[in-house]
C-alpha cells in the first residue's frame, strides 16, 4: 500500500503507511474532540470520518454540527434512522428520498394509509431504540448492475428510478444493522451519535412532487446535539407555527386559496386588500419621487413576442399552454420585461433620456408543480413589484446604488433592521455580452455593497447567463431568512430585442437593462409581513385602526362622536356596540389585533375623553379626545426612516 500523508489544519502532517480513517488520525490527535466532530473535509470534500483516506496527500479538516456540511449528514443519519425504524414497523413501505432540510430533515415512504399520531409515536421509540444500539454505519460502493440487482430484490421500486438517472458508474450504499439505503452520503459514524431527536409531523407528498404520481407519506424530523438546542428550536417552531401566514390569513380575513379558483392562485380578502393598498400608494409614491414613471402592461401577449425575447426557448416550463384567439396564439406573461422594453421602443431614445426607470405592480403567472406550492410564498400567479432600468454601461453603477438604497429604505419602512447581501456573479459556459462587461459590472456591484457600508457575500458563479446580480435578504424577529429584493442586471435582452439609445457620437449603442423587484411580490412580502408581525400590523397598515367600544347602549351617541371624530382625521375606525358584555368585545378586537380601543362610558361621555386601551392589553388610562388624536396622527404615516 502506498504511502498516505495527512496536513491537519494546524499544518502538522502525520504519514501512515496502511489503511486509516480520518477518525482514526483524529483520535490520535485530539481525543478530546471526538464527541463533537460529526463529518471530515478530505482535499475540500466532504467525507465520512469513517471511510479510508486517500493515498497520496491528504488535506483533512474536521467539521461539527455549526458546520453546514456536518449539520446536514447530521440529520441526514437521522433520517436513515427514521427510515430504519419505519422498515422494522411497517416492512411492506418502500422508500422513496430522505433529505436533510433547513431545520431537519424528512422521508418519503410509500405506505398503503397515511401515519397516525400512533404511528409517529411508535417510530420515534423504535428510533431511540436504533440510536441506543449505537450501530455503526457502513459505506459500500458497487456498480449499476450490482445496485440494481440488490434494489430489485428488496423490491424499492423508486430507489431503482433514482439509480437509472445516476449518471456514476458506482454508486454507494450505506448500511446499519439490517438496514441499507442507496445513498450518497456522507453520515457520522455510528447512530448513537444522534443525541436529541424529535418527529414534527406527517403529511401526504407527491413522489416528485407532481399530482400526476403515487401519493407517499413524508415524516418530518429534526434532531440536534444536545436537549437544550431541541427544545430552543420546538419554542421557535411553536412560534413561527402560531405565527403562520397561511393561519393568520384565515383568521385576520387576509386572503384565501379557494380550490374552485384554483391551487396557488390568491384571493385577497377585504382586509388583505386594505393592507396591500397602504403597501402599494406608499410603493407608488416613492417610485414618482425617485424619478420612476408608472405603466401598466396587459396580462397576456402574443406568442411571436414571447419567442423573440427568448422566453419560449428558455424559460417555456413555466410558462401556461398557449391559447388560440382568432388568428394568433397567446401565452400569459411569465415576466412584464418585453412589455416594459415594447414601451422603451416606443420613441428612438437619446442617451439624454437616459435613465428611464419604468415601474409597474405587474402580475404574472407561472407553472409550479402543485406539490411546491404553499400558501403565498410560492404560488401559481402573483404581483412582482418591478420596474426596469435603462441606462448606459457609465449609469450602471449609481442606478444600481440607487436601487439598492431604495430598496433598504422600504425593507426599513416595513420595520426589517437586519440585512444580508449576496452578489452572485458570471456563470461557468455561455453567458451574454462581453467579459469585459461582466468584468466591470461585477466591479461596481461590489463597489456599491462596499460604498453603502454592507457587509457582501460573493456567489461565485451563481448568476444567471444574461447577467450579475445583487440580492438582499432580510431577517424577520424570529430570526428567519427571506429573500425579497433582486437586482438583475441584463446583458442579454437589450442584445436579442434590439433595445438602443443614440449616444453623443449619434450612433446607435445597447442600453444595459437592470430588472428589479424590491419586495419580490406582493404576495410573498405580504406573507413575510404577516408572519414578521405576528398579524399585529402597524397602525398604517392596520385594517381597522381603531375600535370604539360604548359600555352600553346609551353611549352610542357618544361613541358615534368620537368615531366621527376620527374619520375626519382619515382613520380607519370600527365601533364595535353589540349586546355583548364590554369584556367580550375586548376580546374580539384583541383577536382582530386592532392597534387601539377606546372605550367610552358615563365619565367619558362627560369629560370628552377616552379610555385608551393598546393591543396587547396594554392601558394608557383616559385622556381627552384631542389629545388622542395627536398621539394617532403621526402613527397614520409610514413611519421616517433615513
Ligand atoms: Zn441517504
Ligand atoms: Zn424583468
Amino acid at each position: 500500500m502506498a504511502k498516505i500523508t495527512v496536513t491537519l489544519p494546524d499544518g502538522s502532517v502525520r504519514e501512515y503507511n496502511s489503511t486509516v480513517t480520518p477518525l482514526q488520525v483524529l483520535r490520535e490527535w485530539k481525543p478530546e474532540l471526538e464527541d463533537e466532530i460529526l463529518l471530515a473535509e478530505v482535499n475540500g470534500q466532504v467525507w465520512d470520518l469513517f471511510r479510508p483516506l486517500p493515498e497520496g496527500e491528504v488535506q483533512l479538516r474536521f467539521l461539527d454540527f455549526n458546520d453546514p456540511p456536518a449539520r446536514d449528514a447530521y440529520r441526514h443519519t437521522a433520517a436513515h434512522i427514521l427510515a430504519h425504524a419505519v422498515k422494522e414497523l411497517f416492512p411492506e413501505a418502500k422508500l422513496a428520498i430522505g433529505p436533510p432540510i433547513e431545520e431537519g430533515y424528512y422521508y418519503d415512504f410509500d405506505v398503503p394509509r397515511p401515519f397516525t399520531p400512533e404511528d409517529l409515536e411508535r417510530i420515534e421509540q423504535k428510533m431511540r431504540e436504533i440510536v441506543a444500539a449505537d450501530y455503526p454505519l457502513e459505506r459500500l460502493e458497487l456498480t449499476k448492475e450490482e445496485a440494481r440487482k440488490l434494489l430489485e430484490e428488496m423490491g424499492e421500486t423508486y430507489k431503482l428510478e433514482i439509480l437509472d438517472e445516476l449518471p456514476d458508474e458506482r454508486v454507494s450504499f450505506y448500511r446499519q444493522d439490517g438496514f441499507i439505503d442507496l445513498c450518497r452520503g456522507p453520515h457520522v459514524p455510528s447512530t448513537g451519535r444522534i443525541k436529541a431527536l424529535k418527529l414534527l409531523s406527517a403529511s401526504g407528498a407527491y413522489w416528485r412532487g407532481d399530482e400526476r404520481n403515487p401519493m407517499l407519506q413524508r415524516i418530518y424530523g429534526t434532531c440536534f446535539p444536545t436537549e437544550e438546542q431541541l427544545q430552543e428550536f420546538l419554542r421557535r417552531l411553536e412560534e413561527a407555527q402560531k405565527r403562520d401566514h397561511r393561519k393568520l390569513g384565515r383568521e385576520l380575513n387576509l386572503f384565501i386559496i379557494d380550490e374552485t379558483i384554483g391551487s396557488g392562485l390568491v384571493l385577497w380578502l377585504p382586509n388583505g386588500a386594505l393592507i396591500r393598498k397602504q403597501i402599494e400608494d406608499f410603493w407608488r409614491e416613492q417610485h414618482l419621487k425617485r424619478g420612476y414613471q408608472l405603466v401598466y402592461t396587459p396580462h397576456i401577449a402574443r406568442d411571436e413576442l414571447w419567442r423573440k425575447s427568448g422566453h419560449l426557448e428558455l424559460y417555456s416550463e413555466f410558462m401556461f399552454p398557449t391559447m388560440q384567439i382568432e388568428a394568433h396564439k397567446y401565452l400569459l406573461k411569465p415576466m412584464n420585461c418585453p412589455f416594459h422594453i415594447t414601451i422603451y421602443k416606443t420613441q428612438t431614445r437619446s442617451y439624454r433620456d437616459l435613465p428611464i426607470r419604468l415601474c409597474e405592480l405587474g402580475t404574472v403567472y407561472r407553472y409550479e408543480r402543485s406539490g411546491v406550492l404553499h400558501g403565498l410564498l410560492r404560488v401559481r400567479g402573483f404581483t412582482q413589484d418591478d420596474a426596469h432600468i435603462f441606462c448606459t454601461p457609465d449609469q450602471v453603477k449609481e442606478e444600481v446604488k440607487a436601487a439598492v438604497q431604495f430598496a433598504l429604505f422600504i425593507l426599513r419602512t416595513f420595520g426589517f433592521s437586519e440585512f444580508e447581501v449576496k452578489i452572485a456573479t458570471r456563470p461557468e459556459g455561455k453567458f451574454a455580452g462581453t467579459l469585459e462587461g461582466w468584468e466591470r459590472a461585477e466591479r461596481e456591484l461590489q463597489e456599491v455593497a462596499q460604498e453603502l457600508g454592507l457587509d457582501y457575500e460573493l456567489d461565485i458563479g451563481g448568476g444567471a447567463f444574461y447577467g450579475p446580480k445583487i440580492d438582499i435578504f432580510l431577517r424577520d424577529c424570529l430570526g428567519r431568512r427571506w429573500q425579497c429584493s433582486t437586482i438583475q442586471l441584463d446583458f442579454n435582452l437589450p442584445e436579442r430585442l434590439d433595445v438602443t439609445y443614440i449616444g453623443p457620437d449619434n450612433k446607435e449603442h445597447k442600453v444595459v437593462m437592470v430588472h428589479r423587484a424590491l419586495f419580490g411580490s406582493m404576495e410573498r412580502f405580504m406573507a413575510v409581513l404577516t408572519e414578521h408581525y405576528a398579524g399585529a400590523f402597524p397602525v398604517w397598515l392596520a385594517p381597522v385602526q381603531v375600535a370604539v367600544l360604548p359600555i352600553s347602549e346609551r353611549h352610542l351617541p357618544y361613541a358615534t362622536q368620537v368615531a366621527e371624530r376620527l374619520q375626519a382625521e382619515g382613520v380607519r375606525v370600527e365601533i364595535l356596540a353589540k349586546s355583548e358584555p364590554i369584556s367580550g368585545r375586548i376580546f374580539d378586537a384583541e383577536a382582530r389585533k386592532v392597534p387601539y380601543m377606546l372605550i367610552v362610558g358615563d365619565r367619558e361621555a362627560q369629560s370628552g375623553t377616552v379610555s385608551v386601551r393598546e393591543r396587547g392589553r396594554k392601558d394608557h388610562g383616559s385622556m381627552p379626545l384631542e389629545q388622542f388624536v395627536d398621539w394617532l396622527k403621526p402613527q397614520l404615516k409610514p413611519p421616517k426612516v433615513e
